[in-house]
């Protein structure tokens, strides 16, 4: 605590991103990365783009990533902002969108008990009462639960961090009793990629949807900062009023390069994803076999619990991370009410995937033993 923070700061709990070691080098099976390299027209355009240009502004209505974008997704350039990764679309969109308690209290949004530890954080910024709608028993979200009166939606498509993916048509229903109140409906896509049904072809049909867009895991990009929303065009622009309130330049030069080769080279990309999708196939099939809990992944990553014995998994899931750390792998666990026997493993190579499989029997076996 300082006393030269605001109250605002004061009672703000930040966001914890997942550990990026410096030191020892671990197999990083803890915040989503993809395995494999970006494509190497994208390392091409940023290699060409490092010029003496740099001294000049870059494009602060990211045209070019833009139309990318809209080629791709068969969407007009004006239904597309693009940000600085998904994190600062998904905080412009909660400042656009959401109402702020301004002297009474305005109505809560809606997201899941269990889903990505953002959004609680983005609401606390910016003073938007939110509710919380349990997920069903086997941790599926039922968007029934969320047609009441409320100041609008969020949620993961695919869920994070279960991977559990929603159909479709329970997205579209949702977001058609939510434009009847004129409320707005994020849906964050950051890993539909790996196997939910997109919400971008109805954009045009329900004028509330606005769809998140991260390069961090299906481009391979966490490292370049970048991502893009999908919506319709007053959308689009409620976004812009708020960048163009805060930072005009959010996508340097570098990530526009980088960002507008990787839209463009799908085939590079559905490449690599397939084999993240088989490998995480394999590894649940494997666990599974050994008596793990693994919920249904459309994502890059997996959801896990230990073999149950009597009515216990047979190792915590705080207890099975210390021991998969100290074999050299990081995974996410959230210490939080009703998954902290879960840990939440991105999907590595099909080798790193190997030597997690193996770690995990070792530490299984070794408990048997000690009993
Ligand atoms: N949404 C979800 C559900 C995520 O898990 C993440 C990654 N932490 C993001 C958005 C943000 O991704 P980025 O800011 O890297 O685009």
């Amino acid at each position: 605590m300082s006393k030269y923070w605001n109250s605002r700061v004061k009672n703000i709990s930040p966001y914890v991103p997942g550990e990026q070691p410096r030191d020892r080098k671990f197999i990083k099976l803890n915040t989503n990365e993809n395995p494999y390299p970006p494509s190497p027209k994208v390392i091409e355009a940023i290699q060409e783009a490092a010029n003496e240009r740099l001294r000049l502004y870059p494009d602060p209505q990211c045209t070019a990533l833009r139309d990318a974008v809209a080629r791709r997704y068969a969407v007009k350039s004006e239904q597309v902002f693009a940000g600085n990764g998904s994190d600062e679309i998904l905080a412009f969109a909660f400042a656009a969108f959401f109402e702020s308690n301004n002297g009474s209290k305005a109505d809560s949004i809606l997201f899941p008990d269990i889903t990505y530890s953002f959004y609680p954080v983005y609401a606390d910024l910016w003073d938007i009462p939110y509710r919380t709608i349990p997920v069903k028993e086997d941790f599926s979200i039922n968007t029934a639960d969320y047609k009441i009166p409320s100041g609008g939606a969020v949620f993961p498509n695919p869920n994070a961090p279960t991977g559990i993916p929603i159909p479709l048509s329970d997205v579209l229903s949702l977001a058609e009793y939510l434009e009847k109140q004129n409320k707005v409906l994020l849906v964050d896509e950051a890993y539909a990629a790996y196997g939910a049904e997109s919400a971008v072809p109805f954009i045009n049909k329900h004028s509330n949807i606005l769809t998140v867009h991260t390069l961090s895991k299906s481009a391979s990009l966490a490292g370049l900062r970048g991502g893009f929303a999908i919506g319709n065009s007053e959308l689009i622009e409620g976004l812009c009023r708020v960048r163009d309130s805060f930072n005009s330049y959010t996508v340097d030069r570098l990530a526009l390069a980088g960002a507008e080769a990787a839209v463009l080279d799908a085939a590079y990309y559905d490449g690599i994803n397939r084999r993240v999708i088989a490998t995480r196939e394999r590894v649940t099939k494997t666990l599974r076999g050994r008596g793990f809990t693994v919920l249904p992944s459309a994502a890059n990553f997996i959801f896990i619990k230990a073999p149950i014995e009597k009515t216990e998994p047979c190792i915590s899931g705080a207890d099975l991370m210390a021991a998969l750390r100290e074999r050299g792998l990081l995974v996410r666990h959230f210490n939080r009410n009703r998954i902290a026997d879960y840990l939440r493993v991105s999907m590595g190579t099909d080798e790193e995937m190997d030597a997690f499989l193996e770690a995990c029997v070792a530490i299984i076996n070794s408990i048997g033993k000690t009993r």
